[in-house]
């Protein structure tokens, strides 16, 4: 069985928020799917383990902001690399809340669904939540962002408690074969791989800058972890 045929179905980023009492939180998601039109349901896929997963479990209300092709990494590590256990991940975003009393993020999205549980499936490591969509609007005309896109042209990686995370061994990065100028170094964090033909043009590093030749206070644009966390790639 080739695990990578799994790959070949597409995603998108989004960041799934949800409140319980008077606290928010918020995640990036991928699995997510319009169910059915009338009336209008869709579905989304949490680990277990995620605080956002409990916000929905107890508010049976969440929302999604679907981000756009230039949403920053760093918005992207904000929501999808930390725990809302550790920080405020709203601290700093720019949001509204939404009619669900649900916070919608203005920066980068491209639209917004407001939505009502309406049955959840326990899947083992994830449940599947369906919630009718109660209010909904596009805010801007951008690309959204395809999880395609995230990883080829970002470099983003899945975290292992995404729905659809398959280990690094077997995976297939055609795209990087036979190129072997300037080393590639990998964060041992999240998994995110800085490519010194790329750079991080988020962080004002232009592309061509070896690994080596990042300033000290460089870090991570996921996750924010430092340089000495890591590692050349093989
Ligand atoms: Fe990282």
């Amino acid at each position: 069985m080739n695990k990578n045929a799994l790959h070949k179905i597409s995603y998108g980023i989004y960041v799934l928020t949800s409140k319980n009492g008077d606290k928010v939180n918020g995640q990036i998601a991928n699995a997510v799917l319009q169910m059915t039109s009338d009336p209008i349901t869709v579905g989304v896929c949490v680990n277990h383990n995620n605080l956002t997963h409990e916000f929905i479990d107890k508010s049976k209300v969440f929302t999604i902001s679907i981000l756009s092709e230039d949403a920053p990494m760093n918005l992207i590590g904000n929501f999808g690399y930390k725990s809302g256990r550790d920080i405020d991940k709203f601290k700093g975003i720019n949001y509204k809340t939404g009619k669900n009393g649900v916070p919608i993020v203005l920066d980068s999205t491209v639209a917004f669904l407001e939505l009502e549980l309406i049955k959840q499936m326990d899947l083992g490591s994830h449940t599947m939540f369906v919630g009718k969509v109660v209010n909904c609007d596009i805010l801007s005309d951008e690309n959204p962002m395809t999880y395609a896109y995230y990883h080829n042209v970002k470099s983003g990686k899945l975290p292992k408690s995404a729905p659809h995370y398959i280990e690094a061994e077997e995976e297939t990065d055609i795209k990087t074969k036979g190129d072997t100028k300037m080393d590639k170094y990998a964060c041992t964090v999240c998994g995110y791989v800085y490519e010194p033909e790329k750079g991080d043009p988020d962080a004002g590093i232009e592309p061509g800058t070896k690994f080596e030749d990042l300033p000290d206070d460089w870090v991570c644009p996921i996750c924010g972890a430092s340089k000495d966390e890591f590692e050349k790639e093989e």
